[in-house]
Parts: structure tokens; sequence; C-alpha cells
């Protein structure tokens, strides 16, 4: 293809704004795709992604569009995750652009997502290109949001399209301005190639699918390839270009064009978002910038509630890690869970979909325990250990100094609020920096603050005191030297190792305190009193006691009806199937769910 008539561009957005509704308006528009062939909301083609309403995997597609000026462009419109936690895959489809259309809706204005893909979109020197949506919406002000673009993103905003996604109305003028102001792709077709990875999807036929756009050189079929990061060395079976209901297939991809190649490669490990492709035999000098490992920050332990379902569970996982080449897991026992896996994730929603992935897709049942960060600790002796697994805490006796990772936090939010959120930022152990108007009517919050602290329900806790008008922002800062301790149940005296956990000392008797009162209420009463203790040490901070009570199926039974005898002691003995044995309790799964849910 002719590179002055190729436009590649993004689609940024707050989420919810529209961004996946003017996808599939700009796809109708192009022709790609019949109306009734027309599923809603195309491009986010996984199950729990329309649930949940959100891209989870970058996905990109080529569309033919038909300009006024009567040529034709070929339109690479490449979508983005739409999380905090896949921020890094959203930089990477970023880099293989030229623009970015930046959709605003019209009732809502600017809000964090919109700023922090704003400045992303920035700095990698694309061509922003500001849309108003929603103006079919009574509470739409197309007027005053322009003036914010305008005041707090310094974008020139008076011409921005005013469209609404939904309804179909102004789309054209979006496909004008993307054609007329997205400057075309630049790279020599015949230098060594350089291409970059922004997404990889495993397909059970033809192995990964590696999504690329071409900036240097040229990609063949039959050539061979290597992956500059990872080394892996491949020959090209097949390329070619996105297409909104599938792949089509073509000879050579170059400089500008973005595609995809398959190579009957075995795992997305090979393939990682961010990493260079050159040609084997005349590879480039040096990758393109910017490649970085994803790091997982939140890790939980995985079981699976009937144990010997751990086979299954190990499958599903080695099936999920093929296509996400975030997601971590390695083997690990517990005594009150039995085997399982400590699974590492980008954060809490990638954990969330992965635990949603493994019960829906997989039919597992699972038990997780309570969601941890990494800690550092460096020991009397010198050495430096990483902490993912509370069960594996040092000694208290053997730290020399403990630590914990700390977030870069941006809140933006209507000043009305700011007295709401600032307590709370400081109930956890929040470090104010600085707080600045980007508007009279924003203002944007920087904390930094410790990511355990952010995991468990910090941002439903935001939502819910400034009535959804705040956003949160964040990344990894840092490891800051911190006063940890870890905490240990027992019951009936004994330790369950699945239910420790590590701790600031400060908040170590509150939550502490709220554990015992949780697992009294969910331990049902037993033939002997069951004492519910926390401790830290050896020393117990906090107790509750659940109260003995016999309970004998067979006193209702009235004489001899043997069958029905037979039928209340099965019936127990289901009863007792779900039952988890902690040392000498008996707590049914439920309970024990009902406490790693606790915050
Ligand atoms: P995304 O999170 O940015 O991908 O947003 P979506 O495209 O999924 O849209 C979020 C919600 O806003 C959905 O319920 C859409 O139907 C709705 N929406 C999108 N565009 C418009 C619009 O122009 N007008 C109205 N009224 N609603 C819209
Ligand atoms: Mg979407």
């Amino acid at each position: 293809t002719d590179q002055s008539k190729i436009r590649n561009f993004s689609i940024i957005a707050h989420i919810d704004h529209g961004k996946s509704t003017l996808s599939d308006r700009l796809i109708e528009l192009c022709g790609a795709v019949e109306q009734r062939q027309m599923e809603s909301q195309l491009l986010d083609n996984m199950d729990l992604e329309k649930e949940r309403g959100i891209t989870i995997k970058a996905r990109a597609v080529r569309l033919d569009y038909r300009a006024e000026d009567g040529n034709t462009y070929a339109l690479n419109l490449i979508d983005t995750p739409g999380h905090v936690d896949f921020n890094y895959e959203v930089s990477r489809s970023l880099a293989a652009c030229e623009g970015a259309v930046l959709i605003v809706d019209a009732s809502q204005g600017i809000e964090a997502q919109t700023l922090a893909n704003t400045y992303l979109a920035m700095e990698h020197d694309l061509e922003i290109l500001p849309v108003i949506n929603k103006i079919d919406l009574p509470a739409a002000d197309p007027k005053r949001v322009k003036e914010e673009i305008e005041n707090i993103l310094a974008l020139p905003a008076e011409d921005a399209p005013e469209i609404s996604a939904k309804q179909g109305i102004n789309i054209s003028a979006v496909l004008e301005d993307i054609v007329q102001n997205i400057p075309a792709p630049q790279g020599n077709p015949s230098a060594p190639l350089k291409a970059l990875i922004f997404d990889s999807q495993y397909d059970p036929y033809v192995g990964v699918v590696v999504y690329f756009r071409v900036m240097e050189g040229t990609l063949k079929k039959g050539m061979q390839v290597r992956m500059m990061a990872s080394g892996a060395s491949y020959q090209v079976l097949d390329c070619g270009y996105l297409r909104p209901l599938g792949m089509d297939s073509c000879q050579e991809l170059t400089a500008g064009e973005v595609g995809w190649f398959t190579a009957s490669i075995k795992n997305v490990k090979d393939t990682r978002v961010g990493d260079t492709i050159t040609g084997a035999e005349v590879p480039a000098a040096a990758p393109l910038p910017g490649y970085r490992p994803a790091q997982p920050m939140v890790y939980c332990g995985i079981y699976t509630e009937d144990g010997s379902k751990y086979p299954d569970l190990r499958d599903a996982l080695e099936k999920l890690q093929l296509n996400d080449a975030s997601l971590s897991f390695e083997p690990e026992s517990s005594i009150a869970l039995g085997f399982g896996f400590r699974c590492g994730f980008l954060g809490m929603l990638h954990m969330e979909i992965i635990q949603e992935r493994l019960e829906r897709e997989f039919d597992l049942d699972l038990v997780t325990t309570l969601p941890s960060v990494i800690y550092e600790v460096t020991k009397t002796d010198g050495t430096v250990v990483r902490v993912d697994n509370p069960h594996n805490y040092p000694d208290p006796g053997s730290i020399s100094e403990a630590r914990e990772p700390y977030a870069k936090v941006s809140i933006i939010s209507p000043p009305d609020y700011v007295g709401n959120i600032m307590p709370m930022c400081q109930d956890r152990r929040g470090v104010f920096k600085d707080m600045q108007y980007l508007d009279t009517n924003l203002v944007e919050l920087h904390y930094s603050m410790p990511i355990g602290e952010i995991i468990y329900d910090f941002f439903d806790a935001l939502k819910a005191r400034t009535k959804g008008y705040a956003s949160l922002d964040y990344e990894l800062e840092g490891y800051e030297k911190s006063d940890l301790v870890k905490v240990d149940l027992l019951l009936n005296g004994d330790q369950v190792d699945a239910l420790s956990f590590i701790v600031h000392r400060e908040k170590a008797y509150g939550r502490a305190r709220r554990i015992c009162e949780k697992l009294k209420e969910n331990i049902p009463r037993q033939l002997f009193e069951v004492p519910v203790q926390a401790a830290i040490g050896g020393k117990i901070i906090a107790r509750e006691t659940v109260k003995a009570m016999r309970k004998d199926v067979l006193a209702k039974c009235y004489g001899g009806d043997i069958t029905r005898k037979k039928k209340l002691l099965e019936k127990q003995k289901e009863g007792k199937k779900k039952m988890r044995t902690l040392g000498t309790v008996q707590l049914p799964t439920e309970a024990f769910m009902a406490v790693l849910k606790l915050d």
C-alpha cells in the first residue's frame, strides 16, 4: 500500500466515554461489515469483555475509507485496553500509531483516564484529534467540554467534531478529520526489518497470531524472523491484514503497515508485547525503544475447592498463560487448602478476570487467598528476599529491614470532594505530594501510597465518597522502608496458613479483629468450643469464641425408619464434603471465602 494513503491511529478515552461504540460506527461506515452482520462492539470480542464492557486485549482492524478527496485510504484502527492494569499494552499500541482520536463525553467532560491517556499519546508525539461524543444526551454541554480540552489539555478543540456514536450522528466528520490531520507513516521499505509487536493471541489451530506494525523494512511470507528481546526465531508461514470479520492473507507488509503473522508459535511468551521483530538474515542494528517485560504487582494463592481438581487447575492456567504473558504462576501448597498455585497479576482487575475465566471457561470452583503485594526484606545476614506469600515471611528476629511497594497516585475530582478524599488517603498511609487546579471545577491530587492499601477497595471507596466523580490512576513508584508484621490466624490453637497476612503494624490490630469477628460469624458451632485468635509472633492480639453445640441429626428420627435414617446420614455426609478441615475445626468453604473477601 502507498504509504501516503495509510493512517494508523488509536482511540483513547476515559472508560465509558464511547470508544467501543465509535469503533463500531467507523467499521460500519467504512462498509466493512453489513449492518445485519454487525455484532455489537466487534472489537471487544471476548464474552467477558462484553459483559464487563471493557477491552481486555488490544486488537486492530484495517478499514478502507473512500474520502471526500476521492482517494481510498487504509485506516488501521488499533484498539487499546481501557484499564489502568493494562497501561503498558496501551503504551505499545500508541507507539504503533501516528495519531489518536481522543473521545470526551459531552456530559462528563475530562476525567482521570482522559488526562492519563492524553499524556501518554503526547509522550509518543501523536497527533491528537479531540472528538466530543454523546451530544444526544440532555446533559451534554459540548461548549463547556471544548473549553475544558483547550484549558486543561492545551489542545485546539474549536473545530472538534461533535458526534453521537450511539445514534450515528456526524461520524464521517471523524473519518475526514483522521484522513486530513493524522500524518501518514514514514519508514524505508528496503531497510532491515523492524516491526513492533503490540499484541499477540494464541489460536489452537495456527498457534500464536502476532499483531504488529512495520516501522522499517518489509515482512514477507516465508521469511525467517527473530524477536529481538526473547531471541525466538521463526519462519513466517502466513501474514496479512486484520479485517473486522477475520484475516486477509497477503505476500508482504511494508513499512507503515499494520497486520499479523503466524509461524506455528506455541506460546505468547516468545512474542511479548513491545518486542521488535527483525529479519534473521539481515537484522536491524538495534531494537525499537520502550520494551519492558510485564511485571506482576498483585499475588494470590489459587486452589480448587475440590482438591482432586488440582491437575485441571494447572492445565487451565497453562492454557490462559498461552495467551497472557503477564500472568505468572508457580505451584505452592497450603496445609489448609492443599495443592494450588501462587499467581501473579498486573492488578486487581487482571486478577478478577483470570479468576472469573478459570471458573467460567474451565468450570472450576476456586478458593483464593487474600491478595498480597511483593514485599522486600533485607535480613540480618545481608541477604535480600522478595516475599509474595505471607507464609514465607522471614522470622521477625532475622529481619533487618522490611520494605513495601509504593505507587504514584493521581486522583482527579471536582474540588467539592477534596475534603472527603484527603482523610481517606491519609487513612491508607498516603503521603500527600501536591494538589493542582486543572480548571476552576477540577483538581488533581498526587499521593505516594502503599500498593498494599490500594489493592483492597480503594477505588470503590473513592467512588463512593465522591458520588463517582473522582477517578484514579497509579503506577509503581518504588520500595519504601515499612514497619510490617505478619499476622497469623489460629483456630482452636492451630495456625491456618492460608489466612496469614502481612500488614503495617498500625493496621494489624484493626484488620485482625475484623477477621476474627468474621470467622466467628461464619464458623458453624462445633462439638467443642473453638477459640478464634490472631497473633503476631506468639502474641495474641485478637480473640473471639465460637460456642459449642451438639448437633445430632439422628435425634430427629423417632423410632426405626431405617431408610429415613440412611437418607439423613447421607445428607450429613454430603454436608461434610463441603467442609474444609482446618486443623481440628471444620469450616464451610463459603465461610472461608467470606473471610478472604473481607474489606
Ligand atoms: P468505552 O468504555 O469507552 O468503550 O465506552 P462504550 O463504547 O462501551 O460506551 C459506554 C456506554 O455509553 C454504553 O452504554 C454506550 O451505549 C454509551 N454511549 C456511547 N456513545 C454514546 C452516545 O453517543 N450517546 C449516548 N447517549 N450513549 C452513548
Ligand atoms: Mg470499550
